[in-house]
Order: C-alpha cells, then sequence, then structure tokens
C-alpha cells in the first residue's frame, strides 16, 4: 500500500479495497519500523491520525465521503498545528504546541484528510540540506549517506520512504523543489499569494509559499486543490478563483513554447546533469512542444539579493521569539537582558544567528539604502527578467540544482558553498512565480530534477506540463532501493 498514490488511494477507498484505518494503520507501522534510519518525522500522531482515519470511514458509510476523505498525509513542522509541537525545526519551538491550525492544516481537516504527523526540515526553514534541523539531519532514502535537500527534506523523504503519499512543504528559495529533486519526488511552489501563509511560521514573509511534494503531478494537482485559495487571515494573500488542477492534466502540449534560460545552462552545471535535463526536453519536443532559448540576463544577482533580503526579513521576523512570548526560555535569567540573551543563544542554531545578524546589519541606519534598498531594486530586475521572458513563450524548464544530492557534512563548513545550491531556484522566490520539480534523470544512482517555470497563477500549465512528462516517462515511478 505504500507506494500508492493519493489518486490510488481515493480510488482505493471509494472502492472499498481497504479502509483508512488499515492505510492509516499501515503507513504508521511503516514509519515506526523504518523512520528511524531517516528522521523524517519529529512528530507522529498516531492516536490522532487513527481517530481522523475512523471517522473518515464512518463517514465513507454513511455516504458522505468527499474526493479526500481518509487519505493519509503529513504536514511540515512549519505549519501551525492546535494542540501538537511546532517546532520549525528549531530548540526555540521545541516545546510550542500551538493555539491552532494553519489555514492549510484547517483546509485539510475540513477534507477528511488524515494526518500522520509532522515533518522534520532545517531550523526555521533555512538550509538547503536538512542538516540544520534541532532533531537531526534526515538521510535521503536513496542513499542514506546523502542528504535529501532542504529545507523541507522531512516532507520530501517521507514520500520517497513511502510512509505518506504527500506532505505539505514550503519554499522560500527552493525548500520544494530542490528537495523533490533530490529525493526523486514531484513538488509545487505554486504563485506568492495563492496559498494562505496564516499559522505558516514565517521565515522570509515576502518569499515564503506554501504548496507540496507528492510521488506525481495528478497528485499535486489534488493537493492543490485543497490548498489553494483566498484567505481573509492572510492579507497577501490573492483573491483569485481556484481552478480545478485535475482538469487539465491532459491538455495537449502541442504548440505550446518552452523556453530555456541560456544562463541556467553553464558552466554551473556538470555534463552530466545538462545531459539528464536536456534528454527531458527532447521527451518535451516528442509531445508537440517547440523549444527556444531566452534569456535572463540578471539571474546571476538572484543569491546576493536573496541573502540580504531574506536574512533582514527573517532577523524581524525571529524577533518575537525571546523567551517570553514563544517557546524556549534560559534556566536562571539574573535580569530581563540576561533572558533576552541567553534564550536565544539557547534557542537558536547556529544558521540561524548567522542570518539575524546579517539580516540586522543590513537594515541597520546607514546600511539600508547600500544592502536592502539595493537588493529591492535587484529584485524587480529579477522579476522583470521573468516576465519579459515569459511573454516569448509559455513556460520556462531548467535545472533545478547544479548537483544530485550531495552527502551529509560535505557543505556544512562553508556556508557560501551551501548558499550557491539554491542557484538555480532562488530567483523564483523573488519574482513571485510559481515552479515545479518532476523526476527527469539519475546521476551517480541519485534523482535528478527537472525545473518548471510559469507566470503568475499558471499552476495549471506546470501541472498539465508534468503530467503529460509523466504519462511519457517513468522516472516517477522509480524508488529508492528496499521501498
Ligand atoms: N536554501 C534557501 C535558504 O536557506 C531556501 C530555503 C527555503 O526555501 N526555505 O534560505
Amino acid at each position: 500500500m505504500h507506494t500508492k498514490t493519493i489518486a490510488e488511494i481515493a480510488r482505493d477507498l471509494a472502492a472499498g479495497e481497504y479502509s483508512s484505518v488499515e492505510i492509516t494503520t499501515d503507513l504508521l507501522n511503516r514509519v515506526k519500523q523504518l523512520d528511524g534510519d531517516i528522521n523524517s518525522f519529529i512528530t507522529v500522531t498516531g492516536e490522532q491520525a487513527l481517530a481522523q482515519a475512523k471517522a473518515a470511514d464512518e463517514r465513507r458509510a454513511a455516504g458522505q465521503a468527499e474526493t479526500w476523505t481518509g487519505i493519509p498525509m503529513a504536514h511540515k513542522d512549519i505549519f501551525c498545528t492546535d494542540g501538537v509541537v511546532t517546532s520549525c525545526g528549531s530548540k526555540m519551538l521545541s516545546n510550542f504546541a500551538a493555539p491552532y491550525d494553519a489555514t492549510v492544516v484547517e483546509k485539510f481537516n475540513q477534507a477528511g484528510a488524515v494526518s500522520l504527523g509532522k515533518l522534520n526540515m532545517d531550523e526555521f526553514a533555512m538550509g538547503s540540506s536538512n542538516e540544520s534541523s534541532f532533531y537531526g539531519p534526515v538521510a535521503n532514502p536513496w542513499n542514506k549517506d546523502h542528504v535529501p535537500g532542504g529545507s523541507s527534506g522531512g516532507s520530501a523523504a517521507a514520500v520517497a520512504a513511502g510512509f505518506v503519499p504527500g506532505a505539505t512543504a514550503t519554499d522560500t528559495g527552493g525548500s520544494i523543489r530542490q528537495p523533490a529533486a533530490f529525493c526523486g519526488v514531484t513538488g509545487i511552489k505554486p504563485t506568492y499569494g495563492r496559498v494562505s501563509r496564516w499559522g505558516m511560521i514565517a521565515y522570509a514573509s515576502s518569499l515564503d509559499q506554501g504548496g507540496c511534494i507528492t510521488r506525481n503531478a495528478e497528485d499535486a494537482a489534488m493537493m492543490m486543490n485543497i490548498m489553494a485559495g483566498y484567505d481573509a487571515k492572510d492579507s497577501t494573500c490573492v483573491e483569485q478563483p481556484v481552478p480545478d488542477y485535475t482538469s487539465t492534466l491532459n491538455d495537449s502540449l502541442e504548440g505550446m513554447t518552452i523556453g530555456l534560460p541560456k544562463e541556467y545552462f553553464s558552466s554551473d552545471l556538470s555534463a552530466d546533469m545538462q545531459q539528464a535535463v536536456r534528454d527531458a526536453i527532447s521527451e518535451y519536443e516528442k509531445l508537440g512542444a517547440s523549444i527556444k532559448e531566452v534569456s535572463l540576463p540578471n539571474a546571476r544577482l538572484a543569491i546576493p539579493a536573496y541573502y540580504i533580503i531574506a536574512p533582514a526579513e527573517c532577523s524581524a521576523n525571529l524577533s518575537r521569539m525571546d523567551g517570553v512570548r514563544f517557546g524556549y526560555r534560559c534556566d536562571d535569567p539574573q535580569d530581563i537582558n540576561d533572558l533576552y540573551k541567553r534564550s536565544r543563544g539557547e534557542g537558536f542554531g547556529g544558521e540561524v544567528k548567522r542570518r539575524i545578524m546579517i539580516g540586522a546589519y543590513a537594515l541597520s541606519a546607514g546600511f539600508y539604502d547600500a544592502y536592502y534598498k539595493k537588493a529591492q531594486q535587484v529584485r524587480r530586475l529579477i522579476k522583470n527578467d521573468f516576465s519579459a521572458a515569459l511573454k516569448e513563450v509559455d513556460i520556462l524548464a531548467a535545472p533545478v540544482s547544479p548537483t544530485p544530492a550531495f552527502k551529509r557534512g560535505e557543505k556544512t563548513s562553508d556556508p557560501v558553498e551551501m548558499y550557491l545550491e539554491d542557484i538555480f531556484t532562488i530567483s523564483l522566490n523573488l519574482a513571485g512565480m510559481p515552479g515545479m520539480s518532476i523526476p527527469c534523470g539519475q546521476v551517480n544512482n541519485l534523482p535528478v530534477g527537472l525545473q518548471l517555470i510559469g507566470d503568475y497563477f499558471a499552476e495549471d500549465r506546470l501541472l498539465n506540463a508534468a503530467h503529460k512528462f509523466q504519462q511519457a516517462t517513468d522516472w516517477h515511478l522509480k524508488t529508492p532501493a528496499g521501498i
């Protein structure tokens, strides 16, 4: 049962092949047996999951089942869950049981989904390898010495390991697309504002966006049907109708033009990674698409701009973690300053502290114009590049990361090396546009992802292009040895 997709489980439950309690029990047992080595879960909510599954089975017996009734999944531990610890991968929030559900969580609960628990992540979503979690690193199910990517490494590893068919995730600079690529699964980062951020713990508010990781594009469409939509509680959430993302999955790609940003096929990308991505692009030609080279001339500025804007916003967002209002408090504080200093000093890990310091510096009087304002100007240039490219073509195709999953420990000593991992993903967050990662090959027995990029609110187009590719190829069906 553990390799079934969301769509298959929905069909099986409707046909009475098994009950929600049966599949939930089966997956919980798998997590118990196998997650010790992978560490994808921070909290398993077994009892709650079985209660939700039982209620779902009862609704079905009463003839009230809907598409999502009884389908198991799990949430990245950045989404607040009522009464359940929401740690954001940090010691700081390791004792924080949220008093409410995030909008995304509430929507899945209302749809009748069953949540198995909370998934591991880089601390406060800062990282590209899941090595900065207070709860320890996550192993890549394809090779346990390698990282699963980050920051949604727990979400990607849990889907790849067959613990859940789908998981929520978030992407501030690549944290859905890169772990999906590293773990050979499918991920979508929607347009900024498409999914409510209410109850999603803020890292960099103008970049953060909730999305999902699944086995294939059809399942991602099913998750998006639940997640997307206006929420009055999030002032950046866009009021725009949500299409049924599953209804356009099979549209023909005949006549579609796919742009290849020439800057993304440079020497930053090794020959075998290039080959995997180019083979995928040839597949699109067979499906009727035409290919055109485009240019994103300011792409090289994305990393420097992001690593000013994201730390600046995180230094403001994380100021609320002070040992008084939220989370961890140090023992025996001598006075109020000691309380703040030691609670924050002991509660945050090294990468989070580094970013708070960079951000506070970039925002300080005298430096604001030189750094933050300049970075925002560069951001506009990057956005304009994407908009110009997407006037010439329907979608863009690109690599997700310069390498496949690297070894644990390989990049931890050099933060800049780690930041360069995001070179192909980060610009999209600066522009606010949607992107996907789908499995498209293997290098050194590790999965490689293809990135698809669309204009604002073109999630349906991306899911359609991803689904057609997956109808024609079998990369998304491959599973790690022993899974
Ligand atoms: N790796 C990037 C960072 O560390 C992106 C993380 C994310 O998307 N949450 O900021």
